[in-house]
C-alpha cells in the first residue's frame, strides 16, 4: 500500500468526523446501491431525513417531491425525472452543479465517486452569490442535459453514451472496463403486430430494466432505434457477464403491455472487455460483432467478443 492509500490515522479520522458533523457544509455518503450511509445534520435537515434513517437516493427524491420540501424538483413525472438524473449521477469520478432547495437556498453541490460505487456528496450554500446570472446558468445546464438525453427513454443518447465511454477509457482508475451492446429481438414483429406505440413502450420498458438491473456507476444509453449500450466500469468479463445475464433474465420476465398481459420480449447482447488504448468506437464495434453472433446463434442470449 502506498502512503497516499493508507487510511487516515485514528485521531485524524475522529477530528474529521467531528468537524463535518458541526459544519454548515452538507456532507453525505452513498454506497454502491445509492443508499445513504452517512449524512451530517446539515444534509439531513436540508433533505428532511431523520437521524439514523438510511433511505436510497431515489426514495429521498420521491419523498421530497411528494411533500414539496427539500430538493426543488420541477416535474410532474418523478420516476422519469429520477431515471433521467440517474444517467448522470455517479457516472464520473467528479461532478459539480448548482442545485436549489424548496426553502429558497441555493447550493453548489459536488459528487466525488469511487470506481467501486461509493459516492461523497458535499454541498455549500451559495444563495448570496451571483444571483444575477443564475437563470442563465440554469438554462445552460438544462440545455446541456437535454442535449445528452434520449427523448423517448430519458437514458443517455448515443453521443452522451459514447462520451461517457471515451471518458472512462481515458482514465486509469475504472479498469477493467466492459461494454455490452443490446438489440431487441424480432422487434419489427412487435411493431407490426401491436403497433408502433406499443413498440415504443417496449423500448421504454427495456430502458427501465437496464437502469434497474445495472449498478449506479454503469452508463446506460440508447444508441439506435432498439439498440442500447451498457458501460460497465471496474468490471472484468465474469462480473460484466453476470450483470448482463441478470438483465436478460429481467427482460424475459417483463410484461410491459397491460393490454397484452402475456406479451413478453427478449433481447440479445454482445459483450466486450476494453483493451488499453482502444477507442470507444473500436470497442463498440467489437461488442456489436459479438451481438451479431448472439443473433446468429439464436437470439435471447449473450455472446462475448474475443480479446
Ligand atoms: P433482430 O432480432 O434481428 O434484431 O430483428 P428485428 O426485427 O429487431 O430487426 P432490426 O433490429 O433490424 O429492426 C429494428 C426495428 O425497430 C426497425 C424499426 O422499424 C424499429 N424501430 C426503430 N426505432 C424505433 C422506435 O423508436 N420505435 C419503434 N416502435 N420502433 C422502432
Ligand atoms: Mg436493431
Ligand atoms: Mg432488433
Amino acid at each position: 500500500m502506498t502512503e497516499a492509500e493508507s487510511p487516515l490515522p485514528q485521531g485524524l479520522a475522529e477530528i474529521m468526523m467531528r468537524l463535518q458533523e458541526d459544519s454548515p457544509l452538507l456532507v453525505a455518503l452513498f454506497d454502491e446501491h445509492d443508499r445513504l450511509r452517512h449524512a451530517n445534520p446539515a444534509w439531513r435537515s436540508a433533505y428532511f431525513i431523520g437521524p439514523g434513517q438510511e433511505p436510497s437516493w431515489a426514495e429521498i427524491m420521491r419523498d421530497n417531491h411528494a411533500h414539496k420540501h427539500g430538493a426543488a424538483i420541477d416535474t410532474d413525472n418523478i420516476e422519469a425525472w429520477i431515471a433521467n438524473i440517474s444517467t448522470r449521477r455517479g457516472k464520473q469520478p467528479f461532478r459539480a452543479f448548482e442545485a436549489n432547495l424548496c426553502d429558497g437556498r441555493w447550493l453548489w453541490m459536488t459528487e466525488t465517486a469511487q470506481a467501486q460505487g461509493w459516492m461523497l456528496c458535499v454541498g455549500s450554500e451559495i444563495t448570496s452569490l451571483r444571483q444575477d446570472s443564475r437563470a442563465l446558468r440554469m438554462a445552460h445546464t438544462q440545455a446541456l442535459a437535454a442535449a445528452q438525453t434520449d427523448n423517448l427513454t430519458g437514458l443517455s443518447n448515443r453521443r452522451h453514451g459514447m462520451q461517457l465511454l471515451q471518458d472512462a477509457l481515458n482514465q486509469t482508475e475504472p479498469w477493467p472496463i466492459c461494454v455490452a451492446a443490446f438489440d431487441l429481438d424480432h422487434f419489427k414483429q412487435i411493431n407490426d403486430s401491436l403497433g408502433h406505440a406499443a413498440g415504443d413502450r417496449v423500448i421504454c420498458d427495456f430502458a427501465s430494466q437496464m437502469q434497474a438491473g445495472s449498478r449506479r456507476e454503469d452508463g446506460c444509453a440508447r444508441i439506435g432505434g432498439e439498440e442500447f449500450l451498457l458501460i460497465l466500469p471496474a468490471a472484468g468479463l465474469p462480473q460484466a457477464q453476470a450483470i448482463v445475464e441478470r438483465l436478460l433474465s429481467r427482460v424475459r420476465q417483463s410484461r410491459p403491455l397491460p393490454e397484452h398481459p402475456d406479451h413478453s420480449y427478449t433481447c440479445s447482447a454482445g459483450l466486450a472487455q476494453a483493451i488499453w488504448g482502444e477507442t470507444a468506437e473500436a470497442l463498440l464495434r467489437r461488442a456489436d460483432k459479438a451481438l451479431y453472433r448472439a443473433k446468429a446463434e439464436g437470439r435471447n442470449r449473450i455472446a462475448i467478443a474475443p480479446g
